[in-house]
């Protein structure tokens, strides 16, 4: 027999808009069990999900300690990362000697851009970027969230590490880089707090503990924001009046993450600029 188990979200409001959803395949005879779909992210909570979902196999007569050893082989079948990059690894190095490279970036430049895997390759593509020329900052959403942006910037990975690259390592223009379809843009706060209680994490007790207020104080901190091109023009802003940082040129694009195509959103004119 074949069973959906999207009941499990069904059941869970907090998991209400999300797209999550699995289906196993349960043996005949109930002693085995195959992950057969499994539509949200894999990850380590999706298989306590899974293993979750077992007092529903229970109830269709299935073993359910032989159907959680089951999804936990599936699952090391299907979502070990760790050993395909080693493999992938070993051969690599067998088979290409890498040129020694400078670490001072040969185009003196740092891109700040977004996390998001569709930017991996892209943008080095679509910007004309050699391994070696540039140094790459990237957060959730090319952005700096509220705690970072405070003390000017005092607190702030993206300030600190443009401060090494501009001070050991020879950086003198800043391009931030904005994409379309980001995933911190639109933040859903009841889809963001349901999967951190999925994952065990309680958003309530955080949001009080440090004073976040609300859900929507919960999703200003991890960095959300509604309009790309202004978040891309606040990065900015930040950037160049951070007194940790020179004066030189900080300019904001945005990238379409399908075609590749960059757009200008604030070329930086300022006069006096170090170069
Ligand atoms: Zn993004």
């Amino acid at each position: 027999m074949s069973l959906r188990t999207d009941w499990l979200w069904r059941e869970r409001r907090d998991w209400a808009g999300s797209d999550g959803a699995c289906s196993l395949h349960v043996s005949d005879d109930c002693a085995t069990l195959e992950l057969i779909h499994l539509s949200i992210h894999p990850s380590i909570f999706s298989l306590m999900h899974l293993l979750a979902c077992l007092p529903g196999l229970l109830e269709n007569g299935c073993d359910g300690r032989a159907a959680g050893m089951q999804v936990q082989e599936a699952w090391r079948e299907r979502y070990v990362m760790l050993d395909e990059v080693l493999e992938h690894n070993r051969r690599f190095v067998a088979e290409h000697q890498l040129a020694p490279l400078s670490h001072l970036p040969r185009r003196r430049t740092a891109v700040v851009t977004c996390m998001d895997c569709r930017l991996v390759g892209l943008l080095e593509q679509a910007l004309g970027l050699e391994r070696g020329d540039v140094v790459e900052l990237r957060t959730a959403g090319a952005t700096v969230a509220l705690p970072g942006r405070e003390g000017e910037g005092v607190n702030s990975d993206v300030i600190r590490s443009l401060a090494g690259a501009i001070y050991l390592l020879g950086v003198r223009e800043v391009l931030v880089i904005g994409h379309t379809n980001c995933g911190l843009a639109h933040v859903d706060p009841a889809a963001l707090t349901g999967s951190m209680q999925a994952l065990g994490v309680e958003p309530q007790g955080l949001i009080e503990r440090y004073g976040l207020g609300d859900q929507a104080g919960l999703v200003r901190w991890l960095g959300a924001f509604s309009q790309l091109e202004e978040n891309v023009r606040e990065v900015v802003r930040f950037i160049r009046n951070s007194p940790f940082l020179p004066k030189l040129p900080v300019h904001g694009l945005v990238i379409d993450v399908v075609s590749g195509r960059l757009e200008l959103v604030d070329r930086d004119t300022r006069p006096g600029l170090a170069g």
